[in-house]
């Protein structure tokens, strides 16, 4: 079977090995699983109830147009809504965003080691991506600005706060970056994790709303990783282009109500984002104690920096056979993080164990 040019040029990657898959290969269980940002704090009890109960009606499709998902989160940003849309997490919403803007050959640049994600929908759809490397475990505004420009990319790619790095730009970062970029270029800004910022650390949702796409999930904060549902917030001639290619029955009925209940439970929220703060403090302090640098994070995981990238796999693969299961990570264009994700006290306490003993 002959394929596609653009299918037959790809490197036949996976870009996430997923912990189940690892599990499969080695051959027994992870005992603390910290190393897919996944939230280790569950699910609101009232989306839990509402998504039981919403089982009997599996028999039915979800609402294709996501109706009352979308007036609720409208409401509850105060935004039109002409500019949202729901899909099936974050990494879905990527590729329809990339499928809508670019073309074969036209450029896209992140810097290097960020989320895969975004790289692999560009590839998929024959675009390019060009890399910047982070300063200093950040997103560097002026790296990708000149790479944007150098390159006349049609997009700029950061997630804020940022996965690999767990660091922010704040706002005034972002409204510089906004400045700076060519008039052309549209910026994507992957926002995972900020149910875990405070709202003034955030670029206010009505700036640059012309050029920039803002996108957000419920698998963070929320903790339903496993439902697919995120959503995105851009300019509503981009949403509308989003509605002639997307999968129209892709979110099914229970996460759309599970995701409906999630966002009325501000508690319940409240509280994970206070359990994750404690966590990340318990991390630092960690760090400190066995001489390892930790990067400060706005998000529910934080990157331990070892001496080099021999050490950070030789870590990771330690941890790994004691059944502790984390991901080796990018920051500064080279392999030497460590990067782990806030557990419950338990799994914390677990992680720090087997760290210990495997730097000692
Ligand atoms: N963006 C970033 C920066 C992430 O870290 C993640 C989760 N690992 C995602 C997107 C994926 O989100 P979703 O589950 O909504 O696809």
């Amino acid at each position: 079977m002959k394929l596609s040019r653009i299918v037959a040029g790809l490197p036949a990657v996976v870009p996430f090995v997923s912990p189940d898959e690892l599990e499969r290969d080695l051959g027994y269980r992870f005992a603390v699983r910290v190393g897919a940002n996944e939230s280790a704090f569950g699910v609101s009890p009232k989306a839990v109830e509402a998504m039981a109960r919403s089982l009997e009606k599996a028999n039915w499709y979800g609402d294709p147009s996501n109706f009352e998902l979308i007036e609720a989160l409208a409401e509850k940003l105060d935004v039109d809504r002409e500019r949202l849309m729901v899909a099936g997490g974050i990494d879905e919403l990527l590729g329809l965003a990339v499928r809508v803007l670019l073309d074969p050959g036209d450029v896209a640049v992140a810097s290097h080691g960020s989320y895969a994600t975004f790289a692999y929908h560009v590839g998929g759809f024959g675009a390019r991506l060009e890399t910047v490397l982070y300063d200093d475990f950040r997103n560097s505004v002026d790296r990708l600005a000149e790479a944007a420009e150098e390159h006349g990319a049609r997009v700029v790619y950061l997630a804020n706060p940022d996965n690999p790095t767990g660091t922010l730009l704040e706002a005034d970062e972002i409204r510089r970056l906004m400045e700076v970029l060519p008039a052309d270029c549209v910026c994507f800004l992957d926002e995972a994790y900020s149910d875990f910022l405070q709202p003034k650390q955030m670029l206010p949702l009505d700036e640059y709303s012309d050029r920039l796409v803002r996108f957000r999930t419920f698998s963070k904060a929320h903790g339903m990783a496993g439902m697919r549902v995120g959503y995105l917030l851009g300019p509503p001639a981009f949403v509308s282009a989003i509605q002639r290619v997307r999968l129209h029955f892709g979110v099914n009925r229970t996460a759309q109500v599970g995701a409906l209940a999630s966002l009325a439970d501000d508690k319940f929220i409240a509280g994970v984002v206070g359990e994750v703060e404690e966590g990340r403090e318990e991390y630092y302090a960690l760090g400190r104690e066995l001489g390892v640098e930790t990067v400060e994070s706005s998000t529910n995981f934080v990157l331990f920096k070892m001496a080099d990238e021999e050490e950070a796999t030789r870590v990771m693969d330690e941890l790994t056979k004691r059944r502790v299961f984390v991901r080796t990570a990018r920051g500064d264009g080279t392999r030497t993080g460590i990067r782990v994700t806030v557990g419950t006290a338990k799994e914390r306490a677990g992680f720090a164990y087997e760290l210990r003993d495997t730097l000692a």
